[in-house]
């Protein structure tokens, strides 16, 4: 058994007793072991639970690297919804009786709220996988912590005005981005090497900030067929499978994008700290699942995608892409400045994503008429409409955790770093953020 280090102010507690009050000290010591006993098998119990739910949701179970006999189990027993909910019922009364006072260590209270958290979004899960309608504010508020803000048409046609003049000429403006986006495009027999020179740039950099167990690695696939542009595969042992679908053109901004958000300091470098911090250092099991569907999910999105900027200030950024990035990708390095003003502008556009998702989840308009307003509102190229709206179909409101986990994440670190004008201190906020349970609501407090 792993010892816990998680409760150090019993430490404190027990070299502040004098030797007159062992008894007491007695107590003590075998309140808190008992305290960190009971959590941890209501840690176990919650691991048991996520994996219960993968049987009944293909996509739920992101990342388990725990004791294999439970997923055995897991699979075997392939227990009902409603004996899941049941004891998922049963765990949460226990938290509840077992919170910890205002006074305790953070990173107690941390732990207490993210199981509290987790477990009450993988029971609206199994309600939604029993049949319960959420609208899709109700959804993600219930899944990931969070609500996204709403947008209208006119806030998105005053963006869409700038791009016009940007990008002039007859047919549509979305038409004549995918024109000028064409050009970027990565050739598919230099894909793997672009990919190597991004990766090893979003790895030196990140470890220039941040220390990560030697043994860490992760292998890169090329896959097709998927509604994603990429993915990690977190397997546990400081290891990650991290897979690019390369079904539409990948344009030369997608290197560093997906290096940093798949790899370092994204995906790969959040599921390393966590299995170090937590399941190693500590003993935590919870931390040895990664539930898809869950207020995790929107920390590790949101970092994945702030985590490129951190890496890469633009004007480093940029530098980067005229030196190595389209050198590599055999592009002309002078197209830098223009194709990046053009994308800062089309970013302006993200939440037309989110839009689209919800009102198509809410039932307001169909997928058809989703495909063509993000054709219109967000700049999609038709097959990538139609690639978004798979994406949609498979992870709903998911979507919400890319733009705004990502602006979540970036008030949290620039309001303990000096508006992030402190660059290391902005990579230790981060970085402390990455190895914590923090989770949305805890961002805002
Ligand atoms: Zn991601």
């Amino acid at each position: 058994m792993k010892p816990a280090k998680g409760f150090d102010s019993c430490n404190k507690l027990r070299s502040a007793l004098s030797f007159a009050l062992a008894a007491c000290l007695a107590v003590m010591v075998t309140t808190c072991a008992a305290e960190n006993d009971s959590m941890n098998g209501l840690a176990e119990r919650y691991v048991k639970l996520v994996l219960a739910v993968g049987q009944h949701d293909a996509d739920y179970v992101d990342a388990y690297y725990g004791p294999s006999e439970w997923q055995k189990e897991a699979e075997s027993a392939k227990r009902p919804l409603a004996e899941i909910d049941r004891d998922a019922a049963a765990v949460e009364a226990a938290l509840n009786a077992a919170k910890p006072a205002p006074s305790a260590e953070e990173i107690v209270r941390l732990r207490h709220e993210y199981l509290s958290k987790q477990l009450a979004a993988l029971r609206a899960r199994v309600a939604m996988l029993g049949g319960k309608a959420l609208t899709f504010d109700e959804e993600s508020k219930a899944l990931y912590d969070a609500v996204a803000p709403t947008h209208t048409d006119s806030e998105f046609d005053a963006v869409l005005k700038n791009l016009e003049a940007r990008l002039p000429g007859p047919g549509t403006l979305a038409d004549r981005f995918d024109t000028f986006r064409s050009q970027f495009t990565i050739p598919k027999d230099r894909l793997d090497a672009t990919f190597k020179a991004a990766i090893e740039g979003c790895r030196s950099r990140t470890l220039a900030h941040l220390s990560l167990p030697a043994e860490e690695s992760f292998v890169v696939e090329y896959v097709t067929n998927k509604s994603w542009s990429g993915y990690n595969w977190y397997k546990g042992n400081y290891h990650s499978v991290i897979q690019v679908n390369t079904d539409l053109p990948i344009f030369a901004d997608r290197a560093i994008d997906l290096a940093c958000h798949e790899g370092y300091p994204g995906h790969h470098v959040y599921n390393v700290l966590l299995e170090k911090t937590f399941v190693r250092d500590r003993g935590w099991v919870e931390f040895s699942v990664y539930p898809l569907r869950s207020p995790q999910s929107l920390i590790a999105e949101g970092s994945a995608n702030y985590g490129i900027e951190i890496a890469y200030p633009r004007a480093e950024r940029l530098q980067f892409e005229r030196t190595v990035i389209f050198p590599t990708a055999g592009l002309n390095p002078a197209g830098v400045d223009e194709y990046y003003d053009v994308l800062g502008l089309v970013d302006r556009l993200s939440y037309a994503g989110n839009e689209a998702a919800r009102r198509y989840l809410n039932g307001q308009i169909d997928a058809a008429t989703a495909a063509k307003w993000l054709e219109r509102y967000g700049l999609y190229s038709p097959p990538r409409a139609q690639q978004r709206m798979r994406f949609v179909d498979q992870y709903r409101s998911y979507v919400i955790n890319y733009n705004l986990g990502k602006d979540m994440v970036a008030r949290y670190v620039e309001s303990q770093s000096n508006g992030g004008a402190d660059a290391a201190l902005r990579w230790d906020v981060f970085t402390r953020l990455l190895s914590s349970p923090r989770l949305p609501s805890g961002l805002t407090r």
